[in-house]
């Protein structure tokens, strides 16, 4: 007998009749022997309505009274599929955040989850119920609700797999699992049965948006085998692991990318100490993110061109920013623009293999692409190029790298 979390994504509970369907699936599971906590999002579009009603009261809402609001969406989708489930004669469940004691800081719209007690939901498990948690939302110390970020329920579902030490966590969406890149991009994109969570983190955080960031982190540190998967068609899905010795390491397991990016630089910055503190600590203060950092001796020695990326949405304001501080440290021009792209390769095959970076850049320029910026990671080569050239690029490094559909990499 196993112990199995399974979470249900928003598209996945999105109609009665998928409700239905999600309980039949559940219901299937466990006739099979295994013990099943079930994890739902909101119905698809929910959280969305639910913003947009708070702002039209007021568009800076108060983040305590907004977490309220929209953990009633995963309230609604609990109730539901525990009826459901009981219509079909499977006794269920269902509990709020709050009631199995998902124990949160403060940060409201994005708190952090510190306890679970899982004495409640296993008492229930014993006694042959499915247990149906709503996902995204927890409780602070004082009982205030609070919710865990956009995407979350991803996390309660790993968190909750973790505090009951379950077997496996089951990720159902509407994709039938991790890609070696994004299928609408590259059409022979290659569905991977496994990836590690290193990789996974790299692929989430680079842009990839299958799962929550903090779904992986927390499965990755908590060991707990997760595994992405369709709600809609029947197969093994991408299990996201460890990696194992005794598996031969593909070089590159994906390439990801993100639109959202912007490159700013300041050029002909006298050479001293404190030049490039002095220009991120006022990007910083605005609260603004920076990504990748160049920074080049000129040609005369005595003075330093700097460059960053920032998220597209900063752009604006950081251009604002980094003129004011070239006026205040003598930089002889600002370029800026927010018409890039940054792509990476991810795979902890880098670590045993020499030569990807190269193969890489090369694979690039017979294309023709420049590339405007580079940084490294042990397992991520990413590199920021115009924006017209993000198919052209991903295809080339995607059939470079061998990830096609029917090649075995
Ligand atoms: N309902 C929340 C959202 O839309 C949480 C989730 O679906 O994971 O972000
Ligand atoms: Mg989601």
């Amino acid at each position: 007998m196993a112990l199995i979390v399974q979470k249900y994504g928003g598209t996945s509970v999105g109609t009665i009749e998928r409700i239905m369907a999600v309980a039949e699936k559940v219901k299937a599971r466990q006739a099979s022997g295994d013990q099943v906590v079930v994890v739902v999002s909101a119905m698809s579009g929910e959280t969305n309505r639910l913003i947009a009603l708070a702002g039209e009261i007021d568009g800076n809402p108060d983040p305590r009274e907004m977490d309220v609001l929209v953990s009633t969406g995963e309230q609604v989708t609990i109730a539901l599929l525990s009826l459901a489930l009981q219509k079909l004669g499977s006794p269920a469940r269902s509990y709020t955040g709050g009631q199995v004691h998902i124990l949160t800081d403060s940060a409201h719209s994005k708190a952090r989850i510190q306890d679970i007690d899982g004495a409640r939901v296993m008492a229930d498990l014993n006694a042959g119920r499915v247990v149906v948690v709503a996902g995204f939302q927890g409780v602070d110390e004082r009982g205030n609700i609070t919710t865990l970020g956009r995407g979350g329920s991803d996390t309660t579902a790993v968190a909750m797999a973790a505090a009951l030490k379950a077997d496996e966590c089951q990720i159902y969406t509407d994709v039938d699992g991790v890609y070696t890149t994004d299928p609408r991009v590259e059409p022979k994109a290659r569905r991977l049965s496994r990836i590690t969570f290193e990789e996974m983190l790299e692929m989430a955080s680079l842009g990839s948006k299958v799962l929550q960031i903090r779904a992986v982190e927390f499965a990755g540190k908590y060991n707990v085998p997760l595994r992405v998967l369709s709600s809609f068609e029947e197969g093994e899905g991408t299990l996201i692991t460890f990696e194992e010795e005794s598996m031969e390491q593909a070089k590159i397991s994906g390439i990801a990318f993100s639109r959202d990016e912007a490159k700013l630089s300041i050029l002909g910055v006298p050479d001293q100490p404190g030049v490039a503190h002095k220009i991120l600590k006022a990007i910083a203060d605005q609260n603004i993110e920076v990504d990748m950092i160049v920074q080049n001796i000129a040609a005369d020695e005595a003075t330093t061109d700097f460059s960053f990326t920032v998220h597209r949405n900063d752009f604006n304001k950081a251009v604002d920013i980094l003129h004011r501080t070239s006026e205040e440290l003598g930089a002889r021009d600002v370029m800026s623009d927010d018409t890039i792209i940054k792509l990476s390769l991810v795979g902890v095959g880098m670590r045993s293999h020499a030569g990807i970076a190269s193969r890489m850049f090369e694979t690039l320029a017979n294309e023709g692409i420049n590339i405007r910026m580079i940084s490294t990671s042990e397992i991520k080569i990413s590199v920021v190029i115009d924006e017209k050239y993000l198919e052209l690029g991903v295809r080339a490094l995607h059939e470079a790298f061998d990830l096609d559909e029917n090649k075995t990499a």
